[in-house]
């Protein structure tokens, strides 16, 4: 019966020597019991001690640093706290969470993060309590005189792994040697590389406590992990056939690299799959507009990079892709976790090759996790699954749906027809573009797609049109007579769209797609000569 108290006992907020307006606002937000890191974290941070704390993405490390810091905050007409964040979207998170927690104080939080505009910031920067900020930007406005320091009494350094992944140390660390010595240094890190001890030595007090919440083991968790060996140029190919086959209502695909994602990208929206990527050169615009998009389900794919990914609190992701499995067994727990939150099923999908089998295995072994081989679904597999989902359509109206109007053309119908080839019929034409692209061959066999060769087409119609990437994906199918894999790098403009298609074919799509419609509207189809897609090569004629 020695397992952790707060199980025992069923410890609450009460007991953790909050004051009442913090326990109130905790209450209001409706959680009950403090998480593990938070149990232990929050009166040792009250007691006024420095704090190393590790543990795993999801686990409350928001609260576990910021109720003991506003708990404790004495200064009220001036800056009180840093909070460093590796990303713009976890400052943003961090602030909308302290801004929760801080409804009956009268504090003022300010989030600062680059590629906004820093005048803006810093007029809010005279008002605020609490800074939360990445550290590029947290430095810029300390040299600039927009942030005095001599105030602070807490700094919190969260996600300080993924800070210093990201090139941040030298920042860092500046940041920590500027401000007052009297101050209480917060760190949080799911791991603890050579330079985050370092760190925390050089800058945090002699008796800080380091406390470690153990990882949950992987086994008998509620996410599903399964590994498909493939080829190198088949990861495509699997990828797409494991989601038309699964159907995912919500996904994230993860890639090594930011050129992987765009790629993947690219790829994905040519077979026509509502797809964005998120990554640290995007805009924060650009990452902000996906993730509401993702959240609000608009969206049904993300491809992401582990550090855009990282710390993203999206309920409702039912699968998460390992396109490429992560550098470090640490980042495939942190993965895996985007899925099966709260206590839902998840379903983790690792897209290997067979040099990577042994990196597999030491995953498996180190996290305990149940990671099974299984099989790409083959072409037949997945027709079948998709006719499932449409009888269990059909049955659904059937049964709940008025289609009194209909009744007498389909008798019409099947006084003229066979009944099986007008039902078949009726299904074609419904169902054509749920199939998201050609299954050319039943082996796993990807066309290699050489950008080289691609030849970059301009079409006179455009979202104004009611064009999509799927239109105009099917308009190129059906009057070419291509296949989907030869169709890349599409671009919608308002009132027209590029896409790149292979030299091979390029005279075809021209010859046959020209003076067709696509929703009424006449297209006249060129070779573009002015586009950001064309060759690098052709670039450099040009200048
Ligand atoms: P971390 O920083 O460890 O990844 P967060 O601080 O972002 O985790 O918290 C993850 C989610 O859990 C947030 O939505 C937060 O509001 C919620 N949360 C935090 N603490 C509790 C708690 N004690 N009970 C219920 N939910 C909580
Ligand atoms: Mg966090």
């Amino acid at each position: 019966m020695k397992k952790r108290g707060y199980y025992m006992t069923k410890l609450t907020f009460n007991d953790l020597g909050l004051k009442e307006s913090l326990v109130k606002a905790i209450d209001d937000l409706g959680f009950t019991t403090p998480s593990p890191i938070q149990a232990e974290a929050i009166p040792v941070a009250i007691s006024g001690n420095d704090i190393i704390g590790q543990a795993q993405t999801g686990t409350g490390k928001t609260a576990a640093f910021g109720l003991p810091m506003i708990n404790n905050l004495k200064i009220k007409n001036a800056i009180g706290s840093i909070i460093l964040a590796p990303t713009r979207e976890l400052a943003i998170q961090v602030h909308d969470e302290l801004v929760k927690l801080t409804k009956y104080e009268k504090l003022n939080i300010v989030a600062v993060y680059g590629g906004a505009p820093i005048h803006l910031q810093a007029r809010d920067l005279k008002r605020a309590n609490i800074v939360v900020g990445t550290p590029g930007r947290v430095l810029d406005h300390i040299r600039r005189g927009n942030l005095p320091l001599s105030s602070v009494e807490f700094l919190v350094l969260d996600e300080a792994d993924e800070m210093l992944n990201m090139g941040f140390i030298d920042d860092m660390e500046e940041i920590m040697k500027s401000i007052p010595d009297e101050r209480q240094t917060l760190l949080f890190s799911a791991t603890m590389p050579p330079q985050i001890k370092k760190l925390s030595k050089k800058y945090l007090k002699e008796d800080a406590q380091h406390i470690v919440i153990a990882r949950k083991e992987m086994t008998g968790s509620t996410i599903k992990q399964n590994f498909f060996e493939v080829n190198g140029t088949q990861r495509l190919e699997a990828l797409c056939r494991l989601i038309d086959f699964d159907n995912p209502s919500a996904g994230i695909i993860f890639c090594r690299t930011k050129k992987g994602v765009d790629d993947l990208v690219a790829a994905m929206q040519a077979r026509g799959y509502m797809v964005e990527g998120m990554h640290g050169d995007m805009s924060q615009i650009q990452r902000m507009k996906t993730l509401a998009k993702f959240k609000n389900g608009s969206l049904k794919f993300l491809v992401a990079t582990d550090v855009a990914a990282r710390g993203i609190d999206v309920d409702g992701v039912t699968h998460v892709f390992n396109y490429e499995l992560p550098q470090d067994i640490e980042s495939y727990v942190h993965r895996i976790g985007r899925t099966g939150r709260a206590g839902r099923e998840g379903t983790a999908y690792s897209i290997i090759t067979p040099k990577e089998f042994g990196f597999l295995k030491q995953i498996k072994n180190v996290t305990k996790g149940n990671i099974e081989k299984g099989n790409v679904p083959t072409v037949q597999e997945i027709y079948n699954a998709k006719f499932k989902l449409m009888a269990n359509e059909v049955a659904s109206i059937i049964e709940a749906e008025d289609y009194s109007k209909f009744v007498d053309v389909a008798t019409q119908l099947t006084e003229n027809h066979d009944s099986v080839k007008v039902i078949a019929s009726l299904l074609q034409s419904q169902f054509k573009n749920q199939l998201s692209f050609d299954y050319s061959s039943d082996k796993l066999e990807t066309p290699k797609s050489s950008k080289e060769n691609d030849v970059r087409l301009f079409f006179s119609a455009g979202r104004r049109d009611g064009l999509t990437i799927k239109t105009l994906i099917n308009y190129i199918k059906n009057n070419a007579k291509v296949g989907a894999s030869q169709i890349r790098d599409i671009d919608i403009m308002e009132n027209f769209a590029f896409v790149n298609v292979d030299n091979t074919i390029h005279k075809q799509v021209l010859e046959k797609c020209t003076g067709g419609k696509i929703n009424k509207r006449r297209v006249n189809v060129e070779v573009s000569t002015n586009n950001k897609k064309r060759r690098s090569n052709s670039r450099k004629k040009a200048q």
